[in-house]
């Protein structure tokens, strides 16, 4: 019986993900229109693909999915090559719980409109249901791939693997900070430095390191959680300005040639550190966490592991994630997004989980589709 619950609820979040993106691009174009009203405009045109479309959007997003599929199967009679009423189609099937139905809908999407993210996102997911693991994983990865589109060929390659990708994110670093997505491709504002940072002594930890101000609550709450179980915890990096970033990563290209330093280090602008919410932490009587095999293993790395989340901090850049994470595996670098993020990336994971998508699917993944970066310089 929990079992089924869970599944259920596991479904429920899904379709509820894919139908507030759905939402969202239909509400801009279809303006606030009723259902009355869509109904009277396909009566007076019953041979009009996208009002039939717009139906199927209105009664989608009110939960109808058996008037929902109809309206949008009027659709695809019509005009075939309708991606978005397949796209709903998709997420309508997928609703009712008929994932081979749903497949054939998002394949026929991946196929009209190859560079829409949601479209193999949709696929990945179903095909997830289906238990087709490995066909799941490799949608995926193409659905992030083309969340992160780069001009093509050797560029985006290039991009893909660290080298040139350089989009300015939209979003505000000061307000924005818990969902701002930073990788290989998407990157601070140049220059951008964080108005509100503080001594991380505020959080009781040892003086001369910075964090921003709305962290250091979280942060003396993590100390003092380790502390109260016998952890003691302390930080080995916490802000760095673009331009020390900068020395950062020259210091591993030096080291490592330009395409390994990429896998282990940010370049400047597109570390979370320069954001001022992200800590690498060591244990108190430790060396640098990078220095051991694997800091996780250690009684600190356990308990940061095990609790690091539900006190607002996501382990950026979990193990066996590099492909979708874009770093290798750091168990000390926690990231700090709030409760209240943190709790509804959890969410989300167990249900990818649950899902058979992936074992690891790190809070780069979940930003893609909850908050997707938009470009600053976009026309
Ligand atoms: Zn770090």
């Amino acid at each position: 019986m929990k079992t089924t619950q869970r599944r259920r609820g596991a479904r429920r979040w899904l379709l509820g993900l894919m139908v507030a993106a759905l939402a969202a691009l239909v509400w801009g174009a279809a303006g606030a229109q009723t259902l009355d009203e869509l109904r009277a405009a396909v009566a007076e045109r019953p041979n009009d693909a996208e009002a039939w479309t717009d139906l199927g959007n209105l009664l989608l997003a009110a939960d109808d999915l058996e008037g929902a599929k109809e309206a949008y199967l009027e659709a695809i009679a019509i005009d075939y090559l309708i991606g978005d009423a397949h796209y709903g189609l998709g997420l309508a099937e997928f609703g009712r719980g008929d994932y081979a139905a749903a497949l054939f809908a998002f394949n026929e999407v991946a196929r009209l409109y190859p560079e829409r993210f949601d479209g193999h996102f949709n696929r990945a997911v179903t095909l997830a249901r289906l238990r087709r693991p490995a066909e799941a994983a490799g949608a995926f990865e193409r659905a992030l791939e083309e969340a992160a589109p780069e001009a093509d060929g050797a560029d985006r390659l290039a991009a893909w693997t660290g080298l040139g990708g350089q989009r300015v994110l939209a979003g505000d670093p000061n307000t924005d900070a818990a969902t701002l997505l930073l990788d290989l491709e998407w990157r601070l504002p140049p220059g951008y430095a964080p108005s509100d940072l503080v001594d991380v002594a505020a959080a009781g930890f040892a003086a001369g390191l910075l964090v921003r101000g709305p962290v250091v609550e979280d942060l003396r709450a993590l100390r003092t959680a380790a502390e109260a179980e016998g952890v003691r915890l302390a930080i080995q990096s916490a802000y760095r300005s673009e331009a020390y970033q900068a020395q950062v990563h020259e210091g591993w290209r030096a080291a490592l040639g330009p395409e390994r330093a990429a896998e282990v280090s940010a370049r400047p602008g597109h570390s979370e550190h320069q954001l001022g919410t992200a800590v690498d932490l060591r244990s108190a009587d430790g060396p640098p966490a990078w220095d051991l095999d694997d800091w996780a293993t250690t009684a600190e790395g356990a308990w940061v592991a095990a609790h690091a989340e539900r006190l607002g901090f996501v382990v950026a850049y979990p193990r066996g994630a590099k492909s979708l994470a874009c770093y290798d595996y750091e168990p000390w670098h926690l990231r700090w997004v709030g409760r209240d993020v943190a709790a509804a990336f959890g969410a989300a994971r167990t249900a990818w989980l649950a899902a058979g998508l992936a074992e690891a699917v790190p809070f780069r993944a979940w930003l893609h589709l909850q908050h997707p970066p938009t470009d600053r310089n976009a026309p």
